[in-house]
């Protein structure tokens, strides 16, 4: 059995959510790690087992990845970052309450299970670890208490563990094998996927597949080509629209959420390109990421 899903980390800034992060990644040294770097919203990190994948981020709801054809193919239904499988609520030792009330709500009305880590213990004495303790369990009586120092490794092995009893039975979202050089690019897919789903009729989107063939990011820039597969001649021409607009939009659109994304200027070239194979040529599924067992 695979499991696979979404654990969005929320907390405070210097709470510690990069450390646990990090420290997570250091449980599993067999594992295929990835950081998208260079962005403002971001995939904390993906760690990869054998029998599952664990996908951390910080970023509830802007990316939505829309895994439409993979998720029929595979027979799944997974929606994307807003509902994640878990949330893990990290808050520091001697702080008291979230500025954010609505935000607070959010958390407390969750559907999905919550972790409410309770960071840098080690800083802490017994007595007052005992007292948050208490005082978050009346705070956030949903959410599941774990002191926690993501610094010295206090418990996080057993956070992980049952993050991973917490996610459901999934395939992988993302390749496990392409993630450590290139996890930039399949955000660019995914963003010009979902422009298309939003632009054109239901079965253009099944039809297409979308790769960037080039990232290259420079000082102030990143200069990324991007390919619209489709299966045919009409759908080439559907994509395009009239004069190009409709392309021209899907372009527009996809690189504005993207200079947001990597909080740089974006230069993103669009081209569609015939390819009547795609779908069933082995080889080029398994390349964008489908068949992952
Ligand atoms: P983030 O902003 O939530 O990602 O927080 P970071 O992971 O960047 O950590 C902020 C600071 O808190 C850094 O100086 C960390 O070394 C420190 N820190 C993180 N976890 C712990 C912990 O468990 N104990 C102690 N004492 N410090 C920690
Ligand atoms: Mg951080």
């Amino acid at each position: 059995m695979h499991k696979a899903g979404f654990v969005n980390i929320i907390g405070n800034p210097n709470v510690g959510k990069s450390t646990l992060m990090n420290a997570f990644v250091g449980e599993k040294l067999s594992i295929i790690t990835s950081k998208a770097q260079t962005t403002r919203h971001r995939i904390l990190g993906i760690v990869n087992g054998e029998d599952f994948q664990m996908i951390l981020s910080d970023t509830p709801g802007i990316i939505k990845p829309a895994y439409e054809l993979q998720e029929s193919m595979m027979d799944f239904v997974k929606s994307a970052f807003d509902d994640a499988d878990v949330l893990l609520y990290m808050v520091e030792i001697g702080e008291q309450e979230l500025k954010d009330e609505a935000f607070f709500r959010k958390i407390t009305n969750s559907k999905i299970p919550v972790l409410l880590l309770l960071n840098k213990i080690d800083k802490s004495d017994q007595q007052q670890l005992e007292s948050q303790v208490q005082l978050w369990s009346e705070k956030v009586p949903n959410a599941e208490i774990y002191p926690v120092s993501a610094l010295e490794g206090f418990n996080v092995r057993e956070i992980f563990n049952r993050i991973i009893e917490l996610l459901p039975e999934s395939p992988a979202f993302y390749p496990k094998d392409q993630l450590t050089d290139r996890p930039e690019r399949f955000f660019v897919n995914e963003t010009i996927r979902e422009k298309i789903l939003i632009h054109y009729k239901k079965e253009i989107p099944y039809a297409v597949e979308i790769d960037t063939e080039e990232f290259f990011e420079e000082e102030h820039i990143i200069r990324m080509r991007a390919v619209i597969m489709v299966e045919r001649e009409t759908q080439k021409g559907i994509i395009i629209g009239h004069k190009g607009a409709a392309l021209k939009r899907v372009g527009v659109e996809a690189r504005k959420d993207l200079e947001l994304f990597f909080g740089k200027q974006v230069h993103l070239e669009l081209y569609v390109k015939v390819n009547k194979n795609w779908r069933s040529d082995q080889r080029q599924l398994k390349r964008f990421g489908y068949n992952q067992k």
